[in-house]
């Protein structure tokens, strides 16, 4: 009989002890917090659980993604296979020297270089992961084709992906599960998150590193009105839940912050779908024609820097035909909201154009593709325009900011006097990478995965391994 109490007694309290363990180290304690699940908050919980920290990723959402999802996918990458196989010759002071051309030279140069020599990197560490990648694109700004086009042909491809390693490495992921305060020590350096689980229930995590991976601020009016007064009553295409929640908290505990005009608008969004045209249908030859039936800017010039002439217009429609189709995929994807015509008289009465001046358009447009450049300075074309054309509905949205807490080359969250706040790291959206400098003129595409996979990746490493060092 006492035997038997005994046997209960140790089975009850190992029970209790094993409860009260699993509550202290699965929910509430971790090596290193994510807060963010995008593209820079997989990428850096994938680096730090490769580097042996036990890792928890906070999502506000009720899935995985952020900004990254909704993307486009293309991956900027130096020196790849891709780009041998096409007679490439690319390198990070190539990549670096394009993007401060861009921004005249009004971004960080150290952090700059650091991105795009992690950037030799990308497509293969993705290889590694599962991702498989068709090309590479051209885009404005870029002056090799450099964007590596994943065979999913869209970012939600590229999340699955880190999603899957993530989990493979046993990354715990909470989703809806809002972080909502960061917790200082004594020494001041951070050691703890406070979060608000789906039922409501207010949590603290233990932790010796958070990354703060939370997007930037389109989606906040206020922050908008007061950075970027500009965009305060734009459509915003973008993640909803990028409300700046990671800058504020970094803010609250000392973190200096820079870079904070920085946005992208882009001038080819459907408004009836809410659907991002790829900017690939222009540099294959596709053309921008106001209500009028006329041209109005050099296309080639990018969606950013198009963006405020798009906005100008009372009507703007992207205008191709079928050589375009063929050379870009995702214009099938485009099908709900593509206008097909048998030529340019019948194209002008769907879209209720002038008939005269927009047959004038395409043959002046014609034109300019046999010279090599036209009245507005464009010099990228393809085919002068044949047989069928088609028309899309564009308007100028906000798409995202970049500009946040600033960080040195390791990813740490530096304060006004430019010290680490100890055990705090930034990447993405949230960090001021200054990429593209101030304002809108200054990016090019690829830079916002740029900044998400090179410094969430250091972030993870550098996290990993300081933790891992301590231990
Ligand atoms: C329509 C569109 C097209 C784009 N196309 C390209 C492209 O082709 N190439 C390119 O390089 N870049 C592109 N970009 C930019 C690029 O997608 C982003 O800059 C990049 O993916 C941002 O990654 P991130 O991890 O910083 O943020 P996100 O991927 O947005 O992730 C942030 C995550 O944090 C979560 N979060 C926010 N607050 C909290 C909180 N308090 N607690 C927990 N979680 C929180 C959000 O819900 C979100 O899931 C595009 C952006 C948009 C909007």
């Amino acid at each position: 009989m006492r035997r038997k109490y005994l046997v209960v007694s140790v089975l009850m309290l190992s029970l209790m002890a094993g409860v009260l363990a699993g509550c202290g180290s699965e929910a509430l304690k971790a090596d290193v917090v994510v807060v963010g699940g995008g593209g820079a908050g997989l990428a850096a919980a994938i680096e730090a659980a490769d580097k042996g920290a036990s890792v928890i990723v906070l999502e506000k959402q009720a899935f995985l993604g952020g900004n990254t999802a909704i993307c486009g996918g293309l991956v900027p990458g130096v020196g790849t296979e891709l780009q041998k196989a096409q007679g490439i010759e690319d390198s990070p002071e190539k990549y670096a020297e394009d993007i401060l051309k861009a921004n005249g030279y009004t971004g960080d140069p150290e952090l700059i270089r650091v991105a795009t020599e992690a950037s030799a990197d990308f497509v293969p560490w993705f290889e590694s992961l599962g991702a498989e990648f068709l090309k590479v694109v051209p885009f404005p700004g870029n002056s090799v084709d450099r964007l590596h086009q994943e065979k999913s042909l869209s970012g939600a491809g590229l999340v699955q992906v880190l999603k899957e390693a993530a989990e493979a490495r046993n990354v715990k992921i909470m989703l809806e599960t809002p972080a909502t305060a960061l917790i200082k020590d004594a020494n001041g350096a951070i050691s703890g998150v406070k979060a608000r689980t789906k039922d409501g229930k207010e949590i603290t995590i233990q932790t010796k590193a958070v990354i703060l991976a939370t997007g930037g601020f389109a989606g906040n009016k206020e922050m908008l009105a007061e950075y970027i007064p500009a965009m305060v009553d734009s459509g915003l295409l973008g993640n909803p839940g990028n409300v700046g929640d990671g800058i504020k908290m970094g803010m609250e505990v000392g973190a200096d912050v820079r870079f904070m005009d920085a946005y992208l608008p882009h001038a080819a969004v459907n408004p009836e779908k809410t659907l991002l045209i790829t900017w690939e249908a222009i540099m294959r030859g596709g053309i921008l024609v106001n209500g009028e039936g006329e041209r109005f800017v050099n296309e080639a010039l990018g969606y950013a820097k198009c963006a405020p002439e798009v906005a100008a217009q009372d009507k703007v429609y992207i205008v191709f035909d079928d050589n375009v189709k063929a050379l870009v995929e995702k214009m099938a994807s485009y099908e709900s909201v593509t206008v097909e015509a048998a030529n340019a008289d019948e194209l002008a009465e769907k879209l209720g154009l002038d008939k005269d001046t927009f047959a004038a358009t395409i043959a002046e447009y014609n034109d300019a593709v046999a010279a090599g450049s036209d009245k507005f300075g464009r010099t990228v074309f393809e085919k002068p325009f044949e047989g069928k054309l088609s028309a899309i509905e564009v308007k100028s949205y906000l798409l995202f900011t970049t500009g946040g807490l600033r960080i040195d080359a390791s990813a740490r969250v530096l304060d006004k006097d430019g010290n680490p706040i100890p055990g705090l790291y930034a990447a993405g959206e949230t960090a001021a990478t200054g990429i593209a400098g101030s304002g809108y003129a200054g990016y090019i595409t690829g830079e916002g995965l740029l900044a998400a996979f090179a410094f969430g990746r250091i972030a993870g490493q550098h996290a990993g391994e300081t933790v891992a060092a301590a231990k």
